[in-house]
């Protein structure tokens, strides 16, 4: 067997998924046309061309990085709201960083709710709470860009919410028993609001506080997308006959009833916005953001909660 004939076996071989040639009688073929494709060496790719080379690579920002530094310290120390961080000039000193990228950390860590910043002459930093709205703050614009229908927010809550209200009939302290049966008697109140408010007291009443908070976005979309409806004053009337029933189902502590009219009341919730043909739209309509861009504002920053 030639060189050549032994180059063309290990190269039929190698190159197809078929069993390997049996016996010597095969090696007659011909030789290839052509030489059999070679893998180019490492070094014939040029450095930092590809997405992962050395000039793809940045380091994180000096910012980036003092701001993880002081993140770590607040969430892993468990630092309380109102504790006081050292100044903008002491972190200044400390770092060896400039004025600006300190700042920019710092903007960084007030953005996500970590911290305040207070100005002028009684200035300084303390940690604080995020705000829980800063979860719809960030899911708002995508579920805007996708025109995810409101069917999508109901179908969410149908499935969510009955075994909310069976949760909290089971998890529910005496207060919050008490506070849920007097917001729903309470009346209607200012429609859309008081039917938000029983909801996220609810969440509360379940006693999971990744329910609670997970909840949050759902009930801040049910805001805006309630507060540009056409709620009649008889739907907010069946809206707080269907809370009476949830809240006294709660506070007997009976699951089973709680999740059935929850469920019931988010079907006639469903039914009245298909009868409106609202079912299909985005949960907020594209044109409410230029209409109603101080409800949307009040919403996303907050002003809403806590
Ligand atoms: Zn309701």
């Amino acid at each position: 067997m030639s060189s050549t004939a032994r180059a063309s076996a290990a190269h039929s071989s190698s190159s197809s998924n078929r069993p390997a040639a049996s016996g010597e009688g095969e090696a007659a073929a011909p030789p290839p046309a052509v030489p059999p494709p070679t893998v180019p060496p490492p070094a014939a790719k040029p450095a930092g061309a590809g997405w992962l080379g050395p000039r793809g690579r940045r380091a994180p920002k000096a910012s980036i990085l003092l701001a993880n530094e002081l993140r770590a310290r607040i969430l892993g120390e468990g630092m309380p709201a109102g504790t006081e961080l050292p100044s903008e000039v002491e972190l200044t000193r400390e770092s060896g960083l400039g004025r600006a990228t300190v700042r920019e950390a710092l903007r960084l860590l007030e953005s996500e709710g970590l911290i305040a910043i207070r100005r002028g002459v009684q200035g300084g930093i303390e940690v604080t709470r995020p705000n829980l709205s800063q979860l719809s703050h960030s899911l708002a614009p995508i579920l805007t860009l996708s025109e995810a229908p409101l069917a999508d927010l109901v179908a969410f809550r149908m499935i969510i919410e009955p075994a909310v209200a069976s949760l909290a009939a089971e998890q529910a302290s005496e207060d919050q028993r008490t506070r849920l049966v007097e917001l729903a008697e309470h009346g209607p109140g200012d429609g859309y609001q008081n039917e938000v408010a029983f909801h996220v007291l609810l969440a509360e009443c379940a006693g999971n506080e990744l329910v609670r908070v997970l909840l949050m976005v759902p009930h801040d979309l049910l805001r805006l997308h309630l507060g540009g409806e056409n709620i009649t004053v008889e739907d907010v009337r069946e809206a707080n006959r269907a809370h009476h029933r949830i809240s006294h189902a709660v506070a007997s502590g009976d699951g089973a009833d709680a999740a059935r009219a929850m469920l019931r009341h988010l079907e006639s919730f469903r039914d009245r916005m298909e009868r409106l043909g609202r079912l299909q739209q985005p949960i907020v309509p594209r044109e409410r953001w230029l209409k109603d861009g101080a409800l949307l504002r009040e919403v996303l920053q907050g002003e809403w909660w806590e």
